[in-house]
């Protein structure tokens, strides 16, 4: 299972489309002044070179005393983890034209040692500056705590190997097996997936269900499989999508006790082995039927075939959400929504074989991000309604006439088949 989430970027570009339409024109500045949104940005590019050299007073230097409490438990943290090219991005949005500025966004962004530039975190500041304009002082700083990630938590243990890095609560055991475990998954995808695997992968693990509770934020009765997630962040601008913050979450009790280590790892990196080309509007069915296949999880067909219940399943109704289950992920819809994605998968490799799979899979990637960004909604809608829904099933009834010349309905047909001859 994967989760994609996305910042509120649409608002704020949507704000700065506005000004710049609106012509609006800046209060009068002597000559040569810069504005005063780069003399504060100016002066975070000082404090996040500062980090990066581990030089505290410095980054400490323009927060007024008694705020500086705010950022410095973070600040320590950072400096404790093995992270590189520490930066802040301000949301030009929020800043003012002049001094004292309050409710301004920014973003502390960070990427972990071994990783790709691309694999970027970020911590949301929300800042208050004032003057002098040529030496702004950060008069007001907050950090939404219950919001950081669990490395700023309890997570403060470091393990590694040749790809994988790893957080945990320091004293975890059987951590050099599970990374032995992902190792050996990741050298097995390289076969099979058709894409450049990070470098180094970031993985939390989680001691058991509660732990893996707290750091993936989920309700564990609501939640199918209990194992591992692959976790990631787009951000999208009309010109841009960035698949950020790809890492894992690991429940360790549950795989050592399912036993199926080798296959979890592999189904969920192939979820970030495939982030770059996996879209808003990439379906459940196509995502999760990819890393079934890579996995090779072949669900127990049999037992639904024979109650007929994969009668009632429909690729088309299935091609409007990039979830699987709706909202209830653990239900046994969800059990048969990944039954049934599994057997398109299969099936559609049997017949037209990888190349053509994953081509269909990259597609999705081809679409451009500005129908995407439209298509986002502005406020959280019920999965497989609204906008976004109608391009995911408008995008994949092309793209499935496209590369397999196949209708909805001619697909649905040949999955049944497929299944009904695999589970014998
Ligand atoms: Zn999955």
């Amino acid at each position: 299972m994967q989760e994609r989430s996305y910042p509120r970027l649409r608002l704020l570009a949507a704000s700065l489309l506005v000004l710049a339409a609106l012509g609006c024109e800046a209060p009068d500045r002597q000559e040569g002044a810069q504005s005063a949104a780069a003399e504060v940005q100016q002066m975070l590019d000082r404090r996040a070179e500062a980090l990066n050299s581990a030089d505290l007073n410095s980054f400490r230097g323009p927060v007024a005393p008694e705020h500086r409490k705010v950022e410095e438990p973070v600040a320590q943290r950072i400096l404790a983890l093995p992270v590189k090219d520490i930066s802040f991005e301000l949301q030009t949005g929020t800043v003012a034209n002049t001094f004292p500025m309050t409710g301004v966004s920014a973003e502390l962004t960070y990427r972990f040692e071994g990783t790709p530039q691309t694999n970027t975190f970020s911590i949301p500041v929300t800042y208050g500056f004032d003057g002098p304009p040529d030496a702004p002082v950060i008069a007001e700083a907050a950090i939404d705590t219950d919001q950081l990630p669990p490395w700023f938590g309890q997570h403060t243990g470091v393990s590694s190997t040749e790809h994988f890095l790893a957080l945990h609560r320091p004293g975890t055991e059987g951590v050099q097996q599970v990374l032995e475990v992902a190792e050996a998954a990741r050298t097995e995808l390289q076969r099979s997936v058709p894409a450049d695997l990070d470098p180094v992968f970031v993985v939390v693990l989680a001691g058991d269900d509660v732990d893996y509770q707290r750091v993936t934020g989920r309700d564990l009765l609501e939640e199918l499989p209990r194992v591992a997630r692959a976790i990631t962040r787009f951000s999208i601008t009309p010109e841009l999508y960035q698949a950020r913050y790809r890492h894992l979450v690991v429940n360790l009790d549950r795989m050592e006790r399912e036993g199926t280590g080798p296959q979890t790892f592999q189904h969920e990196l192939v979820h970030l082995a495939l982030a770059s080309v996996t879209r808003p509007i990439t379906p459940g069915w196509v995502s999760e039927g990819a890393a079934m296949y890579v996995a090779n999880q072949r669900p127990n067909w049999t037992q639904r075939v024979t109650t007929g219940s994969f009668d009632t399943a429909s690729i088309e109704e299935l091609s409007n959400s990039s979830q699987l289950g709706g909202e209830r992920p653990s239900g046994e819809r969800a059990g048969l929504e990944y039954a049934y994605a599994a057997g398109a998968a299969f099936y559609l490799i049997d017949r037209f074989g990888e190349d053509a799979f994953w081509s269909f899979y990259r597609d999705f990637a081809a679409v451009p991000p500005g129908l995407i960004y439209d298509a986002l909604p502005t406020v959280p809608q019920p999965p497989g309604e609204g906008s976004l829904a109608e391009l995911t099933a408008g995008t994949t009834a092309r793209l499935i006439e496209e590369n397999f010349g196949l209708s909805f309905d001619q697909l649905d047909r040949g999955i049944r088949t497929y299944i009904a001859a695999s589970s014998g």
